[in-house]
């Protein structure tokens, strides 16, 4: 697929997107005052539009790097026995595995301070809906979003079930951003719901590096980073970290000095970023017992 193909495939996934999400937003809200035009909606109306043009550049050379680089150490009979698996079985494997990836690599952006100034852009939306899941630095997703294509190309996964794995992963992507309080009862233990992730945004202590999971709520319960807090949202979300609202400033924001200076620990916001999401949660906020998405 060329570059021209993948990113008319975006535009196509957004026009179907737009049609679900904003008719969703308007009817069950989470947030009932915000509207579809709100504040940093330029912004991320840039990231959605232009920001995927350098994440699929810098996803291209990471994945080509280390693929290239652990080719060898694949044994041939790891790919025969993915090749022997029915198509499901290999979708429900890059799902499974491909989220262990992530939430180890998101926890690690949370706890580097040098990576948590790229993933503070994420972090800095302070309105949360399917638009605003497009903010993310490009460095960012290049690395936290590829663990899943690598195994994929070292694998030998199908291309079906590649392709069936990342439309879910897409279309999740979007919904656990969106504005909307929706939910699946005991189910929201199984796979991630909005309220879940919406609580990884909340700018209050108490939910600081809790809810890494991108898209199974099981790998925060079994590393003790699981808020649940299905019947309620955040009161605000963001970060207090200085990220300009601006699309070119928010992308050199990681490279600057303020930048710098805030993950050194000069910043109050820098906690984010520090050894705090060592700390055990909570109690009462990590049973699974409670409420929450
Ligand atoms: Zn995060
Ligand atoms: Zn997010």
């Amino acid at each position: 697929m060329t570059f021209l193909e993948s990113y008319a495939d975006r535009v196509l996934l957004l026009l179907w997107a737009s049609v679900v999400f904003i008719p969703l937003e308007r009817l069950v809200p989470r947030a009932r005052h915000q509207t579809l035009r709100r504040a940093d909606l330029k912004l991320d109306l840039a990231y959605t539009f232009v920001g995927v043009i350098p994440i699929m550049f810098a996803s291209a050379i990471f994945v080509t790097g280390v693929v290239a680089a652990l080719s060898n150490l694949v044994p041939d009979p790891a790919r025969a026995f993915v090749q022997s698996q029915p198509l499901w079985a290999q979708v429900v494997a890059l799902m499974v595995l491909g989220d262990l990836y992530y939430y180890w690599v998101h926890r690690l952006f949370h706890r580097v301070p040098f990576l948590w100034r790229f993933h503070a852009v994420h972090h800095s939306i302070e309105h949360m809906d399917w638009i605003a899941a497009h903010r993310t630095h490009p460095l960012d997703t290049a690395i936290t979003n590829s663990g899943v294509v690598i195994l994929a190309i070292l694998l030998d996964f199908q291309v079906a079930a590649f392709a069936i794995f990342s439309t879910q992963f897409a279309i999740h992507s979007l919904l656990k951003h969106s504005n909307v309080r929706i939910g699946w009862g005991p189910l929201r233990w199984l796979y991630l719901t909005p309220t879940f992730h919406h609580w990884h945004h909340a700018n209050s202590e108490d939910a600081y590096d809790k809810n890494f999971a991108g898209q199974f709520p099981v790998w925060d319960l079994l590393f003790g980073t699981a808020i649940m807090r299905e019947d309620h949202g955040p009161e605000k979300y963001g970060t207090n970290d200085p990220v300009p609202r601006t699309f070119a400033g928010s992308l050199l924001y990681p490279f600057r000095r303020h930048a710098v200076d805030a993950g050194a620990g000069e910043n109050e916001n820098a906690s984010r970023g520090a050894p705090v999401f060592e700390r055990p949660g909570p109690a009462s906020t990590a049973s699974p017992g409670l409420s929450h998405p």
